[in-house]
């Protein structure tokens, strides 16, 4: 049986794990991404909706997301340059509209608080400013969310909402399998190796500390150290790695459907549109390529929601009941939209963490990291991971106590402080959570 000896290995080549791979590459280590697809980022990155925006629930949550952006924004100097012989993503910088609802628990009131205190620039529409900027907007309050088969669910509404927040810097990235396959080359470049075809099926360990992999040919890949970046695979991973049982926090597999329609007729939305937080009505939206809308849920407490036990067996058709529900939700806020019978869109699974904010983490086990628990919303830091998860790698690595003394890491761009104590494993559940992909 063969060997290979590497600095450091990393278990999944989606967006996370690429740029994780990239930025321990960068420090001068002999790493490589093992995936058992066949490319970077064909697991559940290549369905990501790639909505880039800052309204999180928590102080962490935005000034991650903030820093994020800026990776997207400045994406050819961060890779070095044009490595990719498919050529670079596009970010496209259509601003978010995060609709405010009145009565208590709308998502603007714990947003725009922390806008304000990071400085993230952001305006506040007034109602009647949001349908001039949106003409095929109703503006009208809807909910709470229902499900088509309420019988209140076309009822006529009493009042409108009270406007919105307006982001311009946010967006969304054409193609994230595409992004993902930058981020592999930038690795190549700077000697980063990736595997595909290849399963895990092992961790190597000591009593207390990891040693490898064990891969699906049989070989034994060895490494002081090895992050699990297995996406809705990550519970799996850490049950190989015996550290289960040993979070405070875990990671479950929720399925997920994204549906597209196309824009109504004169309204090029594809084009003019912009990326809408719809709290009211449970969904949120943004432009798609060929004149079409993207439609996904913010997961209502009406819709049900689907765990799903084995993430390599999971229904990846449509159904019936999620289409209606998402795209006639689309049609109370947009009601020139026409409603196709043929459905259209994706199915793929959110790694789901018990308050929906990421486990960017060390572990019980020496040497064996976590970046999971991307609960559908974190494609847009995968940046700012990359350099969190080396930074900690080093830390750790080098005898730094990170569960008594957590590890701050400055953000390259924005210069903010991210405090890694925030995802911790070991966090109490984040009350402040939205327990939604709002994080
Ligand atoms: C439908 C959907 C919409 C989303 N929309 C957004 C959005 O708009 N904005 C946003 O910020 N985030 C969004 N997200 C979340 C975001 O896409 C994910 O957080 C991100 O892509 C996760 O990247 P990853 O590298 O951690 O995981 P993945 O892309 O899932 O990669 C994990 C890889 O690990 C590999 N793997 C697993 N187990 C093994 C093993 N044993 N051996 C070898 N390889 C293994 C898999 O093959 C896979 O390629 C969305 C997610 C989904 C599913």
């Amino acid at each position: 049986m063969s060997e290979s000896r590497y600095d450091a290995i990393i278990i999944g080549a989606g967006v996370i794990g690429a740029a994780i791979g990239y930025e321990l590459a960068k420090t001068g280590r002999r790493t490589v991404n093992i995936d058992k697809n066949p490319a970077a980022g064909y697991g559940s990155t290549s369905n990501s909706c790639a909505i880039i925006r800052f309204s999180y629930s928590t102080y962490d949550g935005v000034a991650m997301a903030w820093e994020g952006q800026h990776y997207w924004a400045d994406w050819r100097n961060y890779l070095g340059g044009d490595v990719d012989e498919r050529g670079l993503i596009e970010f496209v910088q259509c601003g978010t509209a995060l609709l405010k609802k009145p009565g208590d628990g709308s998502h603007h009131e714990k947003v725009v608080p922390l806008l304000t205190e990071l400085h993230i620039p952001f305006e506040d529409w007034s109602v009647d400013e949001l349908v001039q900027r949106f003409p095929a907007f109703d503006a009208a309050v809807f909910g709470p969310p229902k499900r088509p088969d309420d019988p209140d669910f076309w009822n006529d509404p009493a009042e409108r909402l009270l406007g919105a927040v307006w982001t311009p810097d946010a967006g969304y990235v054409s193609d994230p399998q595409l992004s993902t396959h930058n981020l592999q080359r930038a690795a190549e470049k700077v000697g980063g190796e990736f595997r595909f075809n290849t399963v895990v099926t092992a961790i190597e360990r000591t009593e207390d500390r990891v040693r490898g992999v064990t891969v699906s040919t049989g070989e034994q890949l060895t490494a002081p150290v090895v992050v699990n970046v297995a996406g809705p695979h990550s519970f799996v991973v850490n049950r190989m790695a015996g550290v289960e049982g040993t979070m405070n926090i875990t990671t479950r597999a929720l399925r997920h459907e994204v549906h597209h329609v196309a824009s109504p007729p004169g309204v090029n939305y594809g084009s003019r549109g912009c990326h809408v937080q719809d709290g009211d009505t449970g969904i949120y939206f943004r432009p798609e390529a060929g004149d079409n809308i993207l439609i996904g849920s913010e997961d209502p407490a009406c819709d049900p929601r689907q765990w799903v036990e084995n993430p390599d067996e999971f229904d990846r058709r449509i159904t019936d009941e999620q289409w209606e529900a998402q795209v006639l939700r689309l049609a109370r806020r947009m009601p020139d939209l026409g409603v196709p019978n043929a459905k259209r869109g994706v199915v793929d699974l959110y790694d789901v963490a018990d308050d929906w904010i990421p486990i960017y983490d060390k572990t019980d086990l020496e040497g064996f990291y976590v970046a999971i628990g991307t609960s559908g919303n974190q494609y847009k830091n995968a940046g700012v991971a990359g350099h969190c998860m080396a930074r900690l790698i080093e830390e750790v690595e080098g005898g730094r106590d990170h569960d008594g003394d957590p590890l701050t890491v400055t953000g390259r761009y924005t210069g903010l402080d991210i405090n890694l104590g925030a995802f911790s494993r070991n966090r109490e559940i984040n009350p402040n959570s939205s327990f939604s992909v709002n994080g």
